[in-house]
């Protein structure tokens, strides 16, 4: 099949992306195939506390384009969810997958303690819809607000968020806690490079030079989340503290945020994250 012209100003990667494995709507399959139709350089996949759909992307990509096996780590730093790219970590690594699977069960009974609390707050939502919603992912709180979009309680996943399931909502239950340096070892003990997700416009230097200090490999400079400044901010950052830099659309589902490879990730930032996981090429 051939390829589209490379984006103006080269080639582009999308190195964050979502699948029916965490809480994306599409099938791996599927955003490889987006990814292969829009000749983007390399994919990765970076599923929430989950690396079960790396096997099957893998399989979809052949040769037909690089792809980059990832996950995405949840975190929480004194009140802050931080979220821990891994890339290039070995998904049958023994412990990853002890704590992943401890993260799975966690997730399940934080979500029935969230459907309790919905239905004690006149809101209720029935479970095995959640679950489903979920499918063979990990469970979390967009499929909980999906729920509650369908019962007619709210009219978008946002005021689900606002009125009920942000970190102060009424149905918000905290998961155990698991810090970033926690989830920045765990990706090295499989072998990975870590990588802090999307700090958004707010975050302060000093977090991000305590994460370097416990060994923070990247910091994602391109997000949706991002504009223009916060790019700059964080390319200056990641030159500063010797961060490499990564950046993708966090891709869920077409028509919802950014699309797949809408952002002008640069091919060059593959090198150096490829350097630092010690892969070929
Ligand atoms: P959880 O990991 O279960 O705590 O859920 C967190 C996830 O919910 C994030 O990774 C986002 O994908 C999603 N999320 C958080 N806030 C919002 C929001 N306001 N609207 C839609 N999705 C959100
Ligand atoms: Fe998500
Ligand atoms: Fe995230
Ligand atoms: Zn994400």
């Amino acid at each position: 099949m051939p390829r589209p012209p490379a984006a103006r100003g080269g080639r582009r990667v999308d190195l964050h992306s979502h699948t029916i494995f965490s809480d994306g709507a599409l099938a791996p399959e599927a955003v490889v195939a987006l990814a292969v139709e829009r000749g983007l350089a390399a994919l990765a996949i970076t599923y929430h506390d989950s690396v079960e759909g790396v096997p099957r992307a893998r399989e979809a990509a052949g040769s037909a384009i690089e792809l980059v096996p990832g996950i995405e780590v949840s975190s929480m730093l004194d009140g802050l969810d931080l979220h821990i790219l891994g890339y290039y970590l070995d998904p049958a690594d023994d412990e990853l997958l002890e704590t992943l699977a401890r993260f799975r069960t966690e997730r399940l009974d934080r979500a029935l303690q969230m459907v309790e609390r919905l239905t004690a707050l006149g809101v209720p939502v029935d479970r095995d819809q959640v679950l489903a919603l979920a499918g063979p992912g990990v469970v979390g709180r967009p499929h909980v607000a999906e729920a509650l979009l369908r019962a007619g309680h709210v009219e978008t996943m946002d005021d689900a968020f606002r009125l009920f399931l942000g970190a102060q909502g009424p149905a918000f239950v905290q998961r155990p806690a698991f810090r970033p340096e926690q989830a920045i070892a765990l990706v090295h003990a499989a072998g990975g490079v870590s990588v802090l997700a999307h700090p958004g416009a707010g975050l302060s230097e000093r977090v991000v030079e305590h994460l370097a200090t416990a060994r923070l490999d990247g910091i994602e400079v391109w997000h949706p989340q991002h504009g223009m400044a916060s790019v700059r901010r964080y390319h200056a950052l990641a030159a500063k503290l010797g961060l490499i830099e990564t950046g993708g659309s966090d891709f869920h589902d077409q028509g919802r945020g950014v699309d797949l490879g809408e952002l002008p990730v640069p091919a060059s930032v593959l090198g150096p994250l490829k350097q630092a996981a010690g892969v070929p090429g």
